[in-house]
């Protein structure tokens, strides 16, 4: 089948069905791909957007995605400006939205900004915590916390330290950031930071069940992505 793709490179329209009953194939997919990429018609290759020529894959019908996205709008019923009863529709852009009909107020979700510290002593020990709250409660984790609208990551980052460790710190670096799922906001952007330690001593805060210092070799599984991601950066660096 392959050979056929190059004889495919001066036809207009051209179509190739990547998903039966609605799963997609690997296969298909992975011919569906070679075969655009051998096209030399425009919309393939260099489209240039105004002749209309053009090829393209069509998977399937994203009703997932549509859905997913009512649904989370799903909860957001009231309009908190004027009370009225919000209706959830296409915006201008036509993106779902929750949009008040009396106001014209748009109810924007938009990932949540958290900060998370990671501190390492002169051990080579990283410090973790035991959640006490929710997302993950009862789960190991760094110490993190969400932004509050008053505060830059980094004054977050040295809050959330003191609030759950009971240390006072700074920032070193920032390592990284992270856009990863969650369960209550949907998707949290994380940022990372490489923490010095200035003084206090180490208690669990009000919001930890417990804070500790463990070997990077004997550290629990954590209840983030975005945390394994930052140690993950900081022990490759270590290890060059
Ligand atoms: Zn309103």
């Amino acid at each position: 089948m392959r050979d056929l793709f190059t004889s495919f490179k001066d036809n207009c329209g051209f179509g190739l069905l990547a998903s039966i009953d609605n799963t997609p194939s690997h296969k298909n997919l992975e011919d569906a791909v070679t075969a655009l990429s051998r096209m030399m018609h425009r919309g393939a290759v260099a489209a240039d957007g105004k002749s209309g020529d053009g090829s393209g894959l069509l998977l399937s019908m994203p009703n997932k995605f549509m859905r997913k996205i009512e649904e989370l709008y799903q909860d957001k019923n009231y309009c908190i400006k004027c009370g009225s009863k919000l209706e959830i529709k296409k915006d201008r852009e036509n993106k779902i939205r929750a949009i008040c009909p009396n106001c014209n107020h748009i109810v924007y979700l938009n990932p949540i900004p958290a900060s998370a510290c990671l501190i390492v002593n002169e051990k080579n020990e990283v410090l973790i915590i035991k959640r006490k709250f929710e997302p993950n409660p009862g789960e190991w984790a760094l110490p993190s916390g969400y932004i509050e609208i008053d505060e830059t990551p980094e004054e977050a980052a040295v809050a959330e330290m003191k609030e759950e460790t009971g240390l006072d710190g700074e920032v070193i670096q920032f390592l990284d950031y992270y856009s990863g799922y969650s369960p209550i906001y949907e998707k949290v952007i994380s940022f990372g930071f490489l923490m010095r330690i200035l003084g206090g001593t180490l208690k669990a805060g009000d919001d930890a069940a417990e804070a500790k210092f463990v070997s990077f070799e004997k550290l629990p599984p954590l209840a983030f992505d975005s945390h394994n991601h930052y140690i993950n950066l900081y022990k490759n660096r270590s290890n060059k």
